[in-house]
């Protein structure tokens, strides 16, 4: 039986994109006899909001979806991030690093790096990889660090690792790419990839639905379950759903919100049909 999960971030309203992919996640547990579950992934404080969760779920029911109680909060659970950083920590797995953003984007610009596209930012030059500990604490006394992963050291420890996607078959890992990646923000104590990983695990999740957007973060995060000792689910990763003129979704574009649509007297049934990928 499979588990599968709907994990949106509370940071505005669901668009067509969003209820795309929770419908064929849906879809996908209901033709196995499997369960749906949900998570709101709500660890920023800033960019969160608790009303756009409710609208979620409200959305969510009114599209005619249903999932398996509890619906997992990521804030509610940031000792089990926190716990998993002190495993990490005392392998010596991960290192605090003090450089300020526009510094990693300078050493990445001078090491010949081009910024990576997406989410991970600049691949990091390693600068604060070596301090001593009295490097560390001079430091911390003026900035306060985020910490990453020792990539290198970590893929010593794991070996050659691979995924299965259910749409592409095997794929070999190679997070080297992304360098050393943040575990822990300064901001957030925990990353987008920390928290992820360690809740597919703690829900039991055996299939990730995700888009093809987060396909390459994947590889983080069998990196993050070997270390970690969990189970590395199987991962399918769907297109994004785009509009018109070929662009995808975004928060902004109030018009394609659920709301809105719900709102200009729309059926659950036409928006359905409406979020299905081509
Ligand atoms: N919270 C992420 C998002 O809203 C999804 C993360 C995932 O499915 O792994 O884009």
């Amino acid at each position: 039986m499979i588990v599968t999960r709907f994990a949106p971030s509370p940071t505005g309203q669901l668009h067509l994109g969003h209820a795309a992919s929770a419908l064929f996640t849906f879809n996908l547990a209901q033709k196995d006899g499997g369960k749906f579950l949900l998570r709101i992934e709500d660890i920023d404080p800033v960019r969160c909001r608790d009303v756009y969760s409710d609208d979620i779920l409200e959305d969510l029911h009114w599209l005619g979806l249903s999932w398996q109680a509890p619906v997992r909060k990521q804030s509610q659970h940031m000792k089990d991030y926190a716990n998993a950083l002190d495993q990490l920590r005392e392998r010596r797995l991960i290192y605090p690093c003090f450089c300020t953003r526009r510094e990693v984007l300078e050493e990445a610009k001078a090491a010949g790096h081009a910024p990576h596209e997406g989410e991970e930012g600049p691949v990091y030059s390693g600068t604060c990889r070596h301090l001593t500990e009295e490097q560390r604490d001079e430091k911390s006394k003026s900035r306060q660090a985020v910490w990453r992963l020792d990539m290198k050291k970590a893929l010593a420890l794991t070996g050659s690792l691979s995924w299965h996607d259910s749409a592409r078959g095997a794929i070999e890992v190679c997070p080297e790419r992304f360098g050393d990646v943040v575990l822990a923000r300064r901001d957030v104590a925990a990353s987008y990839h920390l928290c992820v990983t360690l809740d597919d695990a703690s829900q039991g999740i055996t299939l990730v639905t995700r888009g093809e957007d987060l396909m390459a973060s994947t590889d983080i995060h069998v990196v993050l379950q070997k270390l970690l000792g969990l189970p590395t689910p199987t991962y399918h990763h769907h297109p994004l759903l785009l509009d018109v003129q070929g662009k995808r979704f975004a928060k902004r574009d109030k018009a394609v919100t659920i709301r809105a649509l719900r709102g200009a007297g729309m059926t659950p049934e036409e928006v359905r049909q409406k979020a299905i990928f081509s």
